[in-house]
């Protein structure tokens, strides 16, 4: 039997689901009953990596998916978060990142030439900057503590940003982009060596980044052409992020794959190979990558884990993706981006 190709993952919560579960995160993360990702089904599905978001969820309105369930639908923005509350739940993830890294369960990728490391590598990722303040103390500390990529918001407001609100049918021109604050952290980002993800942000915020000069990087968005869904890119983004040097991962989550937007659904493995088709063709083979969203979106019945990544790199093979190709998007490209951002000069 082939060993499955590697796969560098573009985007999950594990650590949220981790944080919220209790108990002992190292054995949670060995094997877990639960979710959609651990160690047993990383290795099962040749999973070697990946950006591991921290992300403060508000427990007072935690994001029912069954709204999902009948398009069209149009979802509120939903409201701020205090910088106190998010940075007791950020660090409380930043915590069990640690800690998995001194058990040896993972590593956190800090700079270039951890990439060449064995064991499991993990790019700690914030999805939405609530824990940051104006001055952007708090990012220097995330940094210190091996925070090596950013997206200024979650789709919700803050200091920094207006994120999209979850809409079908709709695209990401939605409100305003980067405030001063926001293009201050983002300047900030690039000095640190650190990647800046657009997932979640408005149009305009995305075209703030890209005027900024950074890769234009999306770690788990899909193809507006297949499902227009406000999370989805459309062709002229993803030419810009192909013209950028970035990367768009694939997003496995149902409403971001299905075309018609909704939670259930058959044949999403053919509807993955149309979004990876369609972001090819406009963005590049070389700016495609897989961001799953596993542990923070429904999965579908045909990819409902890290164990099933292989089915979906043989539909590739099957659809005619050549070797080097799917080579390129299941960890190449993540890669040659990290490196790039990261730099061979970032002592860490
Ligand atoms: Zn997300």
């Amino acid at each position: 039997m082939n060993a499955p190709i590697p796969v560098f993952d573009g985007h999950n919560d594990a650590l949220l689901r981790l944080a919220r579960a209790g108990g002992d995160p190292e054995a949670a993360f060995r094997a877990s009953r639960t979710g959609h990702i651990d160690l047993a089904r990383m290795r099962a599905g040749g999973m070697r990596g990946g950006f591991f978001a921290m992300f403060a969820l508000d427990d007072s309105l935690p994001l029912d998916f069954k709204l999902f369930d009948a398009p069209p639908y149009d979802l509120p923005l939903p409201p701020r978060m205090g910088q106190a509350e998010a940075l007791a739940r950020i660090d409380a993830q930043a915590t069990i990142a640690a800690r998995l890294e001194r058990a040896g369960l993972w590593r956190l990728v800090r700079k270039a030439a951890d990439l060449d490391r064995g064991g499991v590598q993990a790019v700690l990722h914030l999805e939405g900057a609530e824990c940051i303040g104006p001055d952007l103390v708090e990012l220097d500390a995330l940094h210190a503590r091996g925070l090596r990529s950013l997206g200024p918001v979650w789709s919700r407001p803050t200091i920094f940003g207006e994120g999209v609100p979850f809409r079908y049918p709709g695209d990401a021109d939605t409100g305003p982009g980067l405030t001063p604050a926001g293009k201050r952290l983002v300047r900030r980002c690039r000095a640190l060596g650190m990647v800046v993800d657009t997932s979640h942000m408005t149009m305009r915020g995305f075209d703030d980044v890209g005027a900024e000069g950074l890769p234009l990087v999306a770690t788990h968005s899909n193809a507006q052409a297949i499902c227009p869904c406000s999370r989805n890119l459309t062709d002229r983004q993803l030419r810009d992020i192909g013209a950028s040097g970035g990367v768009v991962g694939l997003n496995f989550g149902t409403f971001f794959l299905n075309p018609d937007g909704g939670r259930q659904g058959a044949g999403a493995l053919d509807h993955a190979i149309a979004h990876l088709a369609h972001m090819i063709e406009l963005a590049g083979a070389a700016h495609v990558a897989l961001g799953s969203d596993f542990d923070g979106a429904p999965m579908p019945e045909d990819l409902p884990d890290a164990a099933a990544l292989p089915r979906l790199v043989a539909r590739m093979a099957q659809a005619g993706f050549g070797r080097d190709t799917i080579a390129a998007i299941c960890h190449g490209n993540w890669d040659r981006l990290l490196r790039r951002v990261l730099g061979p000069a970032d002592a860490g």
